[in-house]
């Protein structure tokens, strides 16, 4: 292999901090009081019904025009306590801006994700700076237990609200940093200034959540000790491990898994410190395997070909995010899939690919036409598996099975986020999961019924919210007597 194919300090630091720069910058309070005033309110907003925590969109908005910026990111967060995650990496081509009714009338939506992020920021800073504590309040201690699996954004959601309902919680992370995919996986132009760690201190802040890190369930853990200890489990263990090309020759050096070099990334303080190859091939064609091409290219690298055996509309990856990374230098090559790897133990130094059809059933099939793609770095970015470190619960379709609230096949041990089966694995669908089973978990541990409609309809869980009345003791020593779970103490509304 020639060494000098895969090297690190392609850049300068100029250029280092223009690839890596963030990819949608905040909006400055003149640009949000324009954004908020092209709102039209809209009674039943489609926007909100297409968000997965049903974040209320219009009234956010609404706040951020009548300059109440605090009221607008404590609205956001009482949905979703990672708002300012998901106000970042969420997709909103396909889910809220793709239904803003903006859209008919003049072809561009209220940019929401960007006054999600000026409202969530606002909060976020007002916290920091020691202005005002997190705006949620815990009810009255229920004196029970419950033990979350894994520190991501699902196991995070559930920790929070129920924290907020009484519960003491203690998350056990297998790393050394909590925050899952938001610390480890999402794009770095997407999550800057060390947002992960920033929002698990926020979100760690309303007391009563304890993380153990370190700790690996199917290692140090056992879910047996855990059901005897723990009043009720959560797990949300994501998707460790990852699926194989299954051709010889994957071992050799240059063939990696796109999330580890991703996570390697993630953790790198200096970026002219990453190895990266000239000839870069990314065979997927999700997020990881966009994500994974745009950094190759912010990284230096000359040539990066992604290769994915379906058409486009087959992609999982949106096509905003396709069209980022053609706009970014990748070259995006379809109907084509790997047959085999190119070098010796030495290094790869290419892929084998044939090109695909569907035939009359619909099926791929390949054409016996053939080429190859010079590599020296080739990431695998074709899916990710459930682990088998829980035995004990029944598996549908390599995911755990739960029922409408998240319960598993074992009473009391419930799941969430992508370890669960999904439309799609994003960190919105996570964060919701969390919410419905902290919901279902405190009916279970309290037998107070929160709502006796499913769990999944926001509406039901809103009118929850409103009509729980917490007679906590530090409202009342507070002056503030009766409060709503959720309400900031201080009137930031
Ligand atoms: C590269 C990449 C980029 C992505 N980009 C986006 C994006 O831009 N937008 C978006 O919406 N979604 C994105 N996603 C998807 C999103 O990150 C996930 O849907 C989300 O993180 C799922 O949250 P989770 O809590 O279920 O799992 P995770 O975030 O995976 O968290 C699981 C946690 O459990 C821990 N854990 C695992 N096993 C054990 C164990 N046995 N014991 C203890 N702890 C354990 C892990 O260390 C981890 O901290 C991306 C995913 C990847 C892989
Ligand atoms: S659909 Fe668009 S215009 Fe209507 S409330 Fe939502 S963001 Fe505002």
């Amino acid at each position: 292999m020639d060494k000098s194919n895969i090297r690190a300090g392609r850049l300068t630091s100029a250029q280092y901090a223009e690839t890596f720069c963030d990819i949608h910058p905040p909006l400055d309070q003149k640009m949000a009081a324009f954004e908020s005033s092209r709102c039209y309110f809209c009674y039943d907003a489609p926007c909100m019904e297409a968000c997965p925590t049903q974040i209320n969109i219009p009234e956010f908005i609404r706040r951020i025009s009548t300059e109440n910026t605090l009221g607008a990111g404590t609205e956001i967060l009482e949905a979703n306590i990672l708002g300012g995650t998901c106000s970042r990496v969420c997709p909103v081509e396909i889910l809220c801006e793709q239904a803003c009714v903006r859209n008919t009338s003049e072809d561009k939506p209220v940019t929401i994700g960007l006054l999600q992020r000026y409202a969530t920021d606002y909060v976020f800073k007002a916290v920091e700076s020691g202005k005002m504590k997190q705006p949620f309040t815990r009810a009255r201690a229920t004196g029970k237990k419950v033990a979350v699996v894994g520190g991501g954004p699902a196991g995070l959601s559930v920790a929070h609200r129920l924290a907020m309902l009484g519960h003491d919680v203690e998350i056990f992370e297998a790393l050394p940093k909590t925050g899952g995919l938001n610390e480890y996986g999402i794009a770095v132009y997407k999550m800057l200034d060390d947002f992960a760690q920033r929002e698990v201190k926020f979100l760690l802040s309303i007391g009563g959540i304890t993380v153990h890190n370190g700790k690996r369930l199917g290692k140090e853990l056992k879910l047996v000790d855990l059901r005897s200890k723990y009043a009720s489990v959560f797990l949300s263990i994501g998707l460790g491990g990852v699926n194989a090309l299954k051709l010889e020759g994957e071992d050799w050096p240059g063939v990696m898994n796109a999330v580890d070099y991703i996570a390697e990334l993630r953790q790198c303080k200096n970026y002219s410190k990453m190895q990266v190859a000239r000839d870069v091939v990314v065979i997927g064609g999700g997020n990881t395997a966009i994500d994974i091409a745009i950094q190759s290219k912010a990284l230096g690298a000359e040539n990066v070909t992604l290769v994915y055996r379906r058409g486009s509309s087959d992609m999982s990856a949106t096509g905003y995010e396709q069209e980022l990374a053609q706009t970014r230098g990748v070259k995006i090559v379809l109907w084509s899939r790997p047959v085999g790897l190119e070098g010796s133990s030495a290094g790869v130094r290419g892929v084998k690919f044939e090109k695909t059809r569907k035939n009359a059933k619909g099926e791929l099939e390949g054409t016996n036409e053939f080429f190859v793609v010079p590599a020296d770095h080739v990431f695998k970015a074709v899916g990710q598996l459930l682990l088998p470190e829980v035995q004990e619960l029944e598996v549908v379709k390599g995911k755990f099975k739960v029922d409408a609230r998240g319960e598993t096949s074992v009473k009391g041990v419930y799941a969430g986020g992508d370890c669960i089966a999904h439309k799609e694995d994003l960190t919105v669908a996570a964060v919701q999961d969390g919410k419905i089973s902290a919901y279902a978990i405190h009916e279970a541990l309290t037998g107070e019924k929160l709502s006796g409609k499913g769990m999944k309809d926001y509406k039901a869980i809103a009118a929850l919210d409103a009509a729980r009345v917490l007679n906590h003791p530090a409202h009342i020593h507070g002056g503030l007597g009766k409060q709503k779970i959720g309400t900031t103490v201080g009137g930031a509304r």
